[in-house]
């Protein structure tokens, strides 16, 4: 295996990082940057920039310049996002045929994941031209909030891009790992992650290299743009009332502040005053205009006091979660760029009791966090664990001692999948569902997780009912089985710990064996499948030839009654191959079973069609 990146897919910056011995190290781009803004654009000439060069034409091209990409990834169109973005964001959005959201940009719809998958090649070429090798795996990292369709987008631009993406896993985990992976004591941390578009609290512990997300909140349209917003309807009134021009409605000018806003605003988390300058902003009857103008810090802080304010609920809900109080918690981890604002790490003191802790580069953690994590599926790094995705596949038993995963291993929690099952009897009232974990197509040889039963299912014939079962998996790895009868909407519930209680050498050992045993373990499927389908015809084409034998011809009837046995014998004894050749002997032999059937169902169908009498 070659080697594994992280990348850290920003909303507005993204990074991309690697392990050399044990030591992480950040990869710069082309530009020698440390990290590249997630921006690309299309020009009027047809070219496509991504990074710095998208960012510093995006004043002159503000249709063609696409920029917080991230926040459309996994989204309808008819969205309360989507209508909040629309209303901020330059370039033209519309919907796909399934509804997703699409941007519209050189006469061409795109979708969030291809235009992410842009800037994640840019890192994966950095990569192999700082690496002198060629890199195909990766981690990528996503807010800890993201839904399945939005991780599944993640991972969707990441494949797109040419890279095999190994994991998908959540960023405050990823600053965890990386603060955390040389600790020795236990102990008890919040992640606070502001960056541009979203923000994330996590509130997790560590001990002996296991990592453990205990909660998570957030809030997915909360970052440093806001911020901006802030600034710039600030500047934008402000030149209304010196000059009476609306800047408003010119998209150009708005690029313009916006860049001097977001600057003003870095500058001002060192400085506490700064100037904003931007010559021939506009222009009356007088002549051109120049937007000139001071911030200060205590103006900033109070243009942006609620937003910042808005961090408090989600920490108090994550503590709430994690069973908490601020005062349990040993370390705040700060990330994201917006954090260097000082008035956050205050107000991160005020929720938690503690100053938070500034041993962490706020800008690269995350993809260094994803690099440690690349070379623990590796198997560089040794003694970690990560526990935010389900480590061993979930599913229930089905017929035959079969076990059916429904959520496979790997899968980014939280996650949520449902599968439709039915009954093997006719009139069966009651199914059990058994839930089991672990990588094994026999159930027995798994990790049984519980047993529940569906009780009061209507009689119905065997196959008919339809019983749909749904593992959820919340960030806690609190697994929830729900099973509902269609017909009745009767439904059984429970709740249950996954991934808790294996190691990681357990783990692996099941990983190894049921590698080793899959063969045979498909062979037992195999017949088993067999079996049940050859059941299942034995029973409809019987019922069948008891209805209309009369009306076979009796040597027919004699190859039906023939290929009958032979499949009952089949039954008893037969390997997979025997079980197919039976199937198709009484497939065959059923034909003119079916004949007669049809031909019966016509004749009473005429029979019916003859009107009465009058
Ligand atoms: P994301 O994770 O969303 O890609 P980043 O962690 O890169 O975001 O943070 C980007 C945000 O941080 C931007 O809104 C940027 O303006 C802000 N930011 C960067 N540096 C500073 C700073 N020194 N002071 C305040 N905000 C900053
Ligand atoms: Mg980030």
């Amino acid at each position: 295996m070659g080697r594994i990146i992280g990348i850290d897919l920003g909303t507005t910056n993204s990074c991309v990082a690697y392990l050399e011995g044990s030591e992480p190290h950040v990869i710069p781009n082309q530009e020698g940057a440390r990290t590249t803004p997630s921006i690309v654009a299309f020009t009027d000439k047809g070219e496509r920039l991504v990074g710095q060069l998208a960012k510093r034409q995006s004043i002159i091209n503000p249709k063609g310049t696409l920029y917080a990409v991230k926040r459309l990834i996994g989204r309808k169109y008819q969205s309360a996002e989507v209508e909040e973005a629309t209303r901020r964001l330059p370039y033209s959005l519309s919907s796909a045929a399934n509804g997703d959201v699409r941007i519209k940009v050189a006469e061409k719809d795109w979708s969030p994941p291809e235009v992410s998958a842009i800037v994640l090649q840019k890192l994966k070429e950095a990569a192999e031209a700082f690496l002198h090798e060629k890199v195909d795996d990766a981690i990528v990292t996503c807010p800890a909030y993201f839904n399945d369709s939005q991780r599944q987008g993640t991972r969707d631009a990441g494949i797109i891009a040419g890279l095999n993406v190994m994991r998908i896993i959540n960023e405050p985990t990823a600053a965890a790992l990386a603060y955390g992976r040389n600790r020795k004591n236990a102990e008890t941390i919040a992640v606070f992650d502001l960056g541009g578009g979203t923000f994330d609290i996590s509130i997790m512990e560590f001990e002996e290299g296991v990592f453990k997300v205990l909660s998570t909140a957030g809030d997915t349209y909360l970052g440093g743009e806001d911020f901006d917003q802030r600034v710039m309807e600030h500047i934008i009134a402000e030149f209304k009332e010196t000059t009476g021009i609306e800047l408003k409605n010119d998209k150009m000018a708005l690029q313009r502040v916006k860049e001097a806003a977001e600057k003003a605003k870095c500058e001002l988390s060192t400085a506490v005053e700064t100037e904003l300058n931007l010559p021939f902003i506009s222009g009356d009857k007088t002549g051109p205009k120049h937007l000139v103008t001071k911030l200060t810090r205590s103006k900033l802080e109070q243009l942006c006091d609620g937003l910042l304010e808005r961090t408090r609920g989600p920490c108090e809900q994550a503590l709430a979660d994690a069973k908490l109080t601020a005062d349990k918690i040993d370390a705040v981890l700060l990330v994201g760029g917006q954090t260097r604002m000082p008035k956050v790490s205050q107000m991160v003191e005020k929720i938690f009791g503690k100053i938070p802790n500034n041993s962490i580069n706020p800008d690269e953690v995350v993809a260094i966090g994803a690099a440690i994590q690349g070379s623990i599926i590796k198997g560089d790094v040794q003694d970690l664990i990560l526990m935010d995705v389900t480590p061993l596949s979930l599913g229930i038993e089905t017929k035959g001692g079969t076990f059916t995963k429904i959520i496979e291993r790997n899968t980014s929690i939280p996650a949520t999948k449902t599968m439709t099952f039915t009954t093997v009897q006719d009139n069966q009232k009651m199914v059990r569902v058994h839930v089991l974990q672990g990588e094994r197509e026999i159930s027995e040889l798994n990790k049984s997780l519980g047993v529940f039963m569906l009780t009061g299912i209507p009689d119905a014939p065997a196959g008919t009912p339809h019983i749909d079962v749904s593992f959820t998996i919340d960030a806690n790895g609190i697994v929830q089985v729900t099973a509902v009868d269609r017909a009745s909407g009767n439904k059984q519930e429970v709740q249950i710990t996954a991934s808790s209680g294996l190691t990681e050498s357990e783990i692996q050992r099941m990983i190894e064996s049921a590698r080793q045993y899959s063969d045979e373990d498909k062979a037992r499927k195999d017949k088993i499948k067999y079996q049940t389908r050859l059941e299942s015809l034995i029973a409809a084409t019987q019922a069948a030839f008891n209805e209309v034998q009369n009306l076979i011809k009796p040597q027919d009837r004699q190859t039906f009654e023939t290929a009958m046995d032979e499949a009952k014998k089949a039954l008893e004894t037969a390997d997979s191959e025997e079980l197919k050749i039976a199937y198709n002997h009484l497939d065959l032999a059923s034909r003119n079973v079916s004949n007669a059937l049809m031909q019966q169902f016509g004749t009473e169908q005429k029979k019916a069609e003859i009107p009465k009498p009058s």
